[in-house]
């Protein structure tokens, strides 16, 4: 077994009391729980894949206390992420990968931690794991939603047992749902902004159900409205931004609000150092460089070209140059 990796099959005394920054020193290193349930099939929960995202953490904590007394339904097999980086609340440190880019489909598949997350996989696989739940954190305000990889029912209704807001992508590569779809019905949740007590008791409530369903339905709630990523948004390296009037690139103080708005073409996005003909960098779910379908400049202005409804914005400047601005999406019909 890789030695980056810790398997175990009890939960380390005072798991359920420490916060999500003393793991380092409790667990020493990303760790893999299984817990023996009464159906033998497990759910599979990662957390803290991105150090600062606390919920799905806390969202286990809470379940496994509610069991203390009594056999779980099922068993329950728990993935404890990036530890070194939750120490710190950061989401990952500066030397290490982005810890949800390296499970099987990444482009970075030499590295030690994408060979920990492909042995995750296949303990998993051999598990004969029944579902897997990836829990994350947005930095900017969002609902709570599911994400999926591929268009199937059953995993459209895992998804919707969480939100009425789902959203389907391919891209970006090397994500822990999109390693689990070929495997079993695997969902990433996003639940809103780490630290509120309200993510913490949605995804519990999720959990459990999980934890007592037998089966998933093939019949999706027609309540669900369903989005796929068609693009990614970055903000140039060489471009100074920020959120007031002093950068290269300076977007609106209020633009999480765009986040699941339908936003119509002609609507500004930031405005721009006159001369400066900096750009947002749109990248298609083929990777392809596609900015210019999507934004144009108009008087010192980097307006939207067509319509769109964006998510993850963030006024976070080290998620944004971490990750990216935003997504964009499009609404689709649910498939039959
Ligand atoms: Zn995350």
């Amino acid at each position: 077994m890789s030695n980056m990796l810790n398997e175990i099959n009890e939960l380390p005394e005072r798991f359920l009391d420490v916060k999500a920054d003393q793991l380092l020193e409790l667990l020493g290193k990303p760790t893999l729980i299984h817990l023996q349930g009464e159906k033998s099939e497990p759910l599979f929960v990662c957390t803290l894949l991105h150090g600062n995202e606390t919920t799905g953490f806390y969202a286990v904590q809470k379940l496994l206390k509610k069991y203390q007394q009594q056999t779980l339904p099922r068993s329950l097999s728990i993935f404890i992420g990036n530890v070194e980086a939750a120490a710190v609340n950061m989401r990952r440190l500066d030397r290490q990968a982005d810890f949800n880019r390296i499970w099987p489909g990444t482009e970075d598949d030499y590295l030690a931690e994408a060979h920990m997350m492909s042995q995750v996989v296949d303990i998993m696989s051999q598990k004969k794991v029944f579902a897997s739940v990836d829990i994350h954190n947005n930095t900017g305000l969002n609902p709570h939603y599911g994400c999926i990889n591929v268009l199937n029912k059953k995993y459209l209704s895992l998804a919707g047992l969480f939100s009425n807001t789902v959203v389907y992508f391919t891209n970006p590569k090397g994500v822990q749902s999109a390693a689990f779809a070929p495997v079993c019905p695997a969902v990433t949740l996003e639940c809103g902004q780490s630290g509120q007590m309200d993510g913490v008791s949605h995804a519990t409530g999720f959990l459990d159900v999980i934890l007592n369903l037998d089966q998933f339905s093939a019949e999706v709630h027609e309540h669900i409205n369903l989005y796929h990523t068609v693009a990614r948004v970055f903000v140039p390296e060489k471009y100074s931004f920020g959120f007031s009037d002093d950068a290269t690139i300076n977007f609106y103080p209020d633009i999480e609000m765009f986040n699941f708005v339908d936003l119509t073409a002609g609507r500004s996005f930031a405005a721009i150092e006159p001369e400066s003909h900096a750009f947002l960098q749109v990248m298609n779910e083929k990777d392809q460089d596609v900015s210019g379908e999507y934004f144009t400049t108009i008087d010192n202005q980097i307006v939207l070209k067509k319509s769109v409804m964006p998510s993850m914005l963030t006024v976070n400047t080290t998620a944004i140059r971490q990750d990216c601005l935003c997504y964009l999406m499009e609404k689709i019909q649910i498939p039959d």
